[in-house]
């Protein structure tokens, strides 16, 4: 797994992974020789039911929970559309009109399905987000009323890499909880988290939880959701009883092998990524403001960051160039916001959220490191980035 590919250098592991050989070679059998559809009889889909079930174990080790616990979707943008369309669906039978409760700073997936659910006629409140890129949880008590359905709070965020108070929200909408028929349930979706952070869900005290393979050097296409025994929830496509009536569909078995493989990686190199990644992160940092003591850097650069995750900006000069300069004149990637939105003219939403005016939003780049980064490319990186801002800046 390499990703300096004739030497080019790959900075946008947000954005996505490589997949890891070993998860290719797991998943190369279920393409040809173990072909089999997991929910047939015999020999061949048990075979396939065997490794799909083994990947279940691996996930619910990964999230402590049970493998009835781990429904298995499409990607994340399918597991966030389960878990609030799915949760809403079901709550509409039991209040009028729910509410949701979520943030400005999520993932397209989770904000536009919002947006739909305002579209017909829910309430959607929204928690403000501190200059830290950090939720304010202060008022949080204030925005729960008798009808409050869900509240969906990200893990960690896709372009500045803030961490998320999501066991302190959990531990509230407990206690919250002891006092309500109807219970708030609590989603968050842990897609760019999973990477360095335990996504244990009793720890975290949630209801529902969010992951994606290809964030994790597993494969495009395949995700799961946590769904805790008892969740009042609604499939949201007809058509067979595969993942416990909650996703029809017949299951990728070999995306669902190579996820399984890429979490079974991932949490025996966790531990030892975080480390690494942050040692790499500050020490980029470090250089960085040595030569440019004018950078400046959205959201918290404390505890309640990604260990891979520099969001950079210098005033006046656009992101975009400085994407473009790194990607032609370096063969260095790096992204201006979240791949889910780079296409659109806007400036981030999650830097103005943040309290960025619309030209300082267009002025970040985002870096973000992954497994197999090393010093080397950092150097590079660092003398490029410099000299790019520099011809900029002219
Ligand atoms: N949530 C977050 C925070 C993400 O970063 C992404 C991927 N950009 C998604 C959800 C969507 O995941 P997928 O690509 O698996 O649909």
């Amino acid at each position: 797994m390499n990703s300096k590919i004739k030497n080019r250098i790959y900075l946008d592991y947000a954005a996505t992974t490589p997949l890891d050989p070993l998860v290719v070679k797991a998943m190369e059998p279920y393409f040809v020789t173990k072909f089999g559809n997991p929910n047939s009889p015999h020999g061949f889909g048990q075979e396939a039911l065997a490794a799909v079930d083994l990947a279940r174990e691996v996930l619910a080790r990964f999230c402590n929970c049970s493998m009835g616990e781990i429904i298995f979707t499409s990607g994340a943008t399918e597991s966030n559309n389960l878990a609030i369309r799915g949760v809403i669906r079901k709550y509409q039978q039991i209040i009028e009109k729910p509410e949701i409760i979520t943030t400005r700073i999520e993932h397209p997936s989770v904000l536009n399905t919002c947006r739909d659910m305002e579209n017909q006629n829910m309430k959607v409140k929204y928690l403000s987000t501190g200059s830290d890129g950090i939720v304010k949880i202060a008022n949080f008590k204030k925005l729960i009323t008798d009808s409050t359905a869900l509240v969906s709070v990200m893990y960690a965020n896709n372009e500045i890499g803030t961490i998320q108070p999501i066991r302190e929200i959990g531990k509230l909408l407990e206690n919250i909880n002891k006092n309500r028929k109807t219970p708030v349930l609590f989603h968050t979706d842990a897609v760019q988290a999973a990477g360095t952070l335990k996504c244990d869900v009793d720890y975290l005290h949630v209801d529902l939880l969010s992951l994606s393979g290809h964030k994790i050097y597993g494969p495009k296409g395949v995700g799961s959701l946590y769904v805790k025994n008892g969740t009042p929830i609604h499939g949201i496509q007809t058509g067979g009883d595969q993942e416990y009536t909650l996703r029809a569909g017949t299951v990728p078995v070999p995306n669902i092998v190579g996820f399984g493989k890429a979490v079974d990686l991932l949490i025996y190199h966790q531990e030892q990524d975080k480390k690494r990644m942050e040692f790499l992160r500050n020490w980029t940092f470090e250089q960085i403001v040595k030569l440019m003591p004018d950078i400046k850097v959205s959201g918290d650069l404390n505890n309640s960051r990604l260990a891979n995750n520099l969001h950079l900006r210098v005033d006046k000069i656009n992101g975009g160039d400085v994407m473009f300069l790194l990607d032609t004149q370096a063969s260095i990637a790096v992204s201006t916001g979240s791949a889910c939105t780079a296409g659109a003219p806007e400036p981030s939403k999650v830097l103005t959220e943040i309290g960025l005016n619309q030209k300082q939003s267009q002025e970040g780049v985002r870096v973000t490191l992954g497994r197999m980064t090393t010093k080397s490319e950092m150097k590079k990186f660092i003398s490029c980035y410099i000299h790019a801002i520099n011809t900029l800046k002219e």
